[in-house]
């Protein structure tokens, strides 16, 4: 062994070092080559051809002559055949508003910097006065440097870009007579498409049918309140886009209602795609954590100038020859300015938010990443988020009898039995239940999950709810709106005399418009009111029924539909479960370990939200929708730490709630799907949309979504967000020690008259070659489980506190001392280059080792993650190996001016370099004691 290793300390032959060399290069770049993606243009639409004139003036044609001139069918829409082809002729639904940064541009844009600049100057004037050699050693650098800066770019680039097309819109549109759900850039002129409140609408279309349709247009028109939608005719040729009521535009979204659209303009043809104006999109601001870099950077900057320009005007002084001089004071600029820092912050955010995204969590805008890891109390739904959303009606109360309903989830088996006896005929319950329903269970449409599942109950009660609703027309509609908690459907019978109302909706409020006709008055309502008690107690969901008939006479179709709503005739209470989330609760526990208090909010009736909050193991007192609406905002920021559950809650009244926190000082993360989420989605700290269940409103509004409306995903999302501001941590504390570390030895030996520690070539390999990519290895660090038994990080905290500044500068006043050492007594006995040699190693070694220092803060280093970062050990490895060449390659060593070292000299720096390890983990453990003592 002693014998091979002293080989080492015999010139090595060339292809040896080439060898040696290109293997050093492979294991450094392996870590960052291990998520390789390929770039993938986009194909650019063919946009020479339109199916019609743009100026086709779409409003004043009848629905039937705009079918006609877009060739579609008005029932069936496109055929799937002819959709394609008038793709190809009219390119993709999108807008062209923000093109690709171009591969070339990422890799010139490494080149911007100053430094990198004046690096190149000097490699020219190098060449030019005849040192070829450091000439092209300086640009050899430079270009390493910039192929590993645009790497990294292109991988951030390609994670954002891959996000951006996760968040695509979707549409739901008909061809071929089916309803599909496609990706929003596939939709062409003439095909149909279908809309609900909450949706943005993916192109500009003729309304062919709609119920209570409303479109909030102010992104388009200006116009600040939604304007009602209708599908007759106009006849105004020059009417302004607003006042065009039977047209929808590209971007609007719909607040209310749902409708048939016959796609009229898509992509750059849309009206919104004309405005150019509207086009250029914000470009992202920099995040409070690239902030507080940049203006660290800058600040060392300035101090590394100074120094840099000290040491300058100092060798002049001594006669020392400015050409060289001047190289090294530019080296040292370049080595000691974290220049590089905001950059990292971007790539690390942009390769976090990606792994994220394959957690299910999509995050919007980087800032979101870090401000993730503050979440101080997050406030979530209960339905679908807390809950699995799947519902199955469980009892029923018809009659004055209660039934019970066996058979899980969306499966059509299962029972109806009677607990006083034999069922009676339930017709008259079930059939108000089809009717008010815009669920198509039986064609895998399953819409509401509660409308589904009262189609699974008429059917297990054997009722055909196909021919119901054939018989009784559909005529009008009050969708389902969580502010009013009701639904109602007006239906005309085939005779064309009697129209039926079919209501259902919140127990209290369907009582109200009740009581009139239930006739027994107070008491019959108190006793509904307890069996609805009785079956929310279990944590169901309840719903009332009730229905009304009149003549259709009687009816005004233009007319307030809620003035209907009146003297209905109760039917039945209905009962349905919703199991909670098999890890909602440990999610939950897991937030409360790491300090993050967790409120429910729910439209749901106070029992029923406290079954399941206690389900969940949710302590704490609940506050309902009418007691929060007469509280003023400081009473009820007064008492909110208190409270865990918000029940009968209006989605406006999110915006009060997520206000209060914030006046206690909470950073608050809110979830929300439904159009009237937004405002609140939006004022939140981190508003996270559901990407299921959730609306494009709701999505837009939002900072993160969730693509599994799993509040565990929340928690593991912030986990996430603290793992990756530890991370930069990390990479700040290495890097900033080098920084510090190699201007106190350059500097120091200048005061000491010292030779030179290291030659510019040195300092730039030290800096660019040697420290990145384990610095950038250190953002792919694993996660601290424990992470999460911290309290949340204070938003405003500076990365950079004068306890870690003073740490890095004693490390990198550390890595000075033992460099200096080291040279300091080499160069008595031994040649000049072997000290600077021997110096140069152990610097470098100190930069392998200071890497552990750097992962932990207060805890060992010697911890069960210490091998789990390959990348990590593949880059040290890779370092080692370098300089390994570097010393022992005779091209090598002329290019960079060293001397072979012996075996005693490597375990020499060696040892020196650990010093720091074994100092720094001593102080830790000292602070550690410190610290328990204190607190005893
Ligand atoms: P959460 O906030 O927990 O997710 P939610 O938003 O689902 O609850 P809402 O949708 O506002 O709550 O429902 C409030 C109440 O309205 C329910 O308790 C139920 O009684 C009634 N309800 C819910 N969905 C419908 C519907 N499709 N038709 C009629 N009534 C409904």
């Amino acid at each position: 062994m002693f014998e091979h290793i002293k080989t080492l300390s015999l010139a090595m032959p060339a292809p040896v070092g080439w060898l040696l060399l290109l293997v050093s290069f492979a294991l450094l770049l392996v870590g960052f080559l291990l998520g390789r993606y390929f770039y993938r243009p986009q194909p650019i639409a063919n946009k020479s051809a339109v199916l019609v004139p743009e100026s086709m003036p779409w409003h004043l044609l009848s629905i039937t002559h705009a079918s006609e001139a877009l060739k579609s069918h008005q029932t069936l829409g496109l055929t799937e055949l002819e959709a394609n082809k008038r793709l190809l002729m009219v390119g993709a639904n999108r807008l062209q508003t923000q093109r690709q940064k171009s591969l070339l541009s990422l890799f010139t844009a490494q080149f911007k910097s100053l430094l990198i600049l004046i690096l190149i100057l000097a490699a020219v004037v190098a060449a030019a006065i005849g040192d070829i050699k450091d000439g092209l050693v300086i640009v050899v650098v430079v270009f390493i440097n910039a192929f590993l800066g645009f790497y990294q770019e292109f991988q951030a680039e390609h994670s954002l870009a891959t996000l951006k097309k996760m968040l695509e819109l979707k549409a739901k549109l008909r061809r071929d007579g089916y309803v599909n759900q496609v990706a929003a850039e596939g939709l062409v002129p003439g095909d149909i498409i279908l809309v609900e409140a909450g949706d943005k609408l993916p192109a500009d279309g003729r309304i062919l049918t709609e119920h209570s349709l409303e479109v909030d247009e102010s992104s388009l028109t200006g116009e600040s309140l939604p304007v009602t939608k209708q599908s007759a005719p106009l006849e105004q040729v020059t009417l302004p886009l607003a006042e065009r009521s039977n047209m929808v535009y590209m971007n609007t979204t719909v607040t209310a209602g749902h409708a048939e659209i016959l796609v009229t303009a898509t992509g750059d043809h849309t009206e919104i795609g004309c405005l150019a104006r509207l086009l250029a999109q914000a470009e992202e601001s920099d995040t409070p954590l690239q902030q507080q870099l940049d203006s660290l950077a800058k600040r060392l900057a300035l101090v590394a100038l100074v120094v840099a320009s000290t040491l300058f005007s100092f060798a002049l002084f001594q006669g020392k020859p400015w050409m060289s001089t001047a190289f090294t004071a530019i080296a040292l600029a370049v080595a000691a300015i974290p220049e590089g820092l905001p950059a990292v912050v971007t790539v690390t955010l942009a390769l976090g938010m990606h792994r994220m995204a394959k957690q299910k969590a999509i995050i919007k805008r980087m800032a979101a990443v870090e401000t993730l890891g503050c979440t101080t109390v997050i406030c979530t739904d209960k339905t679908g988020t807390l809950t699995v959303n799947q519902m199955t009606v469980r009892q029923f109360y018809y009659q004055a009898k209660h039934y019970q309903v066996t058979g899980e989830g969306y499966q059509a088996q299962g029972e109806i039995q009677c607990s006083e006896g034999a069922c009676d005929d339930l017709s008259a319950l079930l059939q108000p239940l089809c009717l008010c329903n815009n669920s198509d269970w039986q064609n895998h449409s399953l819409g509401d999950p509660l409308e589904a599942a009262l189609l699974v109950l008429a059917e297990k009660a054997g009722m055909n709810y196909l021919s119901l609703t054939h018989n009784w027309l559909r005529v009008a509609e009050i969708p389902f709106a969580a502010s009013y908690k009701l639904m109602a459907t007006f239906h005309k019978d085939s005779t064309g005399h009697t129209l039926r109302i079919s209501v259902k909706g919140a127990p209290e409020v369907i009582l109200k418009r009740c009581v009139q006709a239930l006739g027994e008055s107070d008491f019959a309502c108190a006793r509904l009111l307890n069996e609805n008690t009785r079956m929310a107690a279990t944590g169901q969901r309840v719903i009332a029924v009730a229905q009304r008939e009149l003549a259709l006479n009687d009816y005004d179709a233009g007319g307030d539909l809620f003035a209907y709503l009146t003297d209905l005739t109760f039917v039945g209470l209905i009962s349905l479960i919703d199991p909670p989330r098999a890890e909602a609760s440990v999610a939950i526990k897991r937030c409360h370990q790491a300090g993050i208090a967790v409120k429910m909010i729910t439209g749901d009736q106070k029992v029923t939200a406290m079954a399941i909050a206690n389900e969940l193991g949710l302590q704490g007192d609940v506050l309902e929708g009418h007691e929060l609406a007469l509280m003023d905002d400081d009473t009820l920021a007064a008492c909110i730490n208190a409270v865990t559950v918000f029940a009968r809650t209006a989605p406006e009244q999110k915006v009060r709630i997520v206000n209060a926190l914030k006046q206690e000082g909470h950073i608050v993360a809110m979830t929300g799907d439904g159009v009237n989420d937004a405002a609140a989605l939006k004022t939140a700290d981190i508003g996270i949309a559901m990407g299921q269940i959730g609306t494009d409103v709701a999505k837009e509004a939002a900072e993160m979504i969730l693509t599994d409306d799993n509040f565990a995903t929340i928690t593991r999302a912030i986990q996430q967000g603290r793992g990756i501001y530890e991370n930069m941590v990390k990479f700040v504390r290495f890097q900033l020690a080098t920084n510090i570390g190699a201007m106190l030895t350059v500097g120091g030996a200048a005061i000491l008259g010292l030779p030179e520690p290291f030659t510019a070539v040195q300092l730039l390999w030290i800096n660019i070659i040697m420290d990145g990519p384990p610095a950038m290895s250190l953002a792919l660090d694993p996660q601290r489980e424990s992470t999460m038994n911290d309290a949340p990080r204070d938003p405003k905290s500076t990365i950079l506190s004068w306890t870690r500044f003073s740490n890095i500068c004693w490390l990198g006043t550390l890595m000075a001392l033992g460099t200096l050492t080291l040279l300091a007594i080499d160069a008595q006995h031994a040649k000049l280059s072997h000290a600077t040699t021997l110096a140069f190693t152990t610097f470098v070694l100190f930069q392998v080792v200071n890497v552990f220092n750097a992962r932990t803060e207060r805890h060992t280093t010697f911890n069960r993650y210490f091998f789990r970062n390959k990348t990590l050990w593949c880059a040290l490895l890779g370092v080692v190996l370098m300089q390994i060449t570097v010393v022992y390659w005779p091209e090598a060593q002329a290019l960079f001016h060293t001397q072979r070292l012996t075996l005693q000299d490597w375990c020499l720096a060696s040892a020196i370099a650990s010093s720091i390890l074994v100092i720094e983990e001593l102080r830790k453990q000292i602070a550690r004691g410190l610290r328990r003592h204190l607190r005893l």
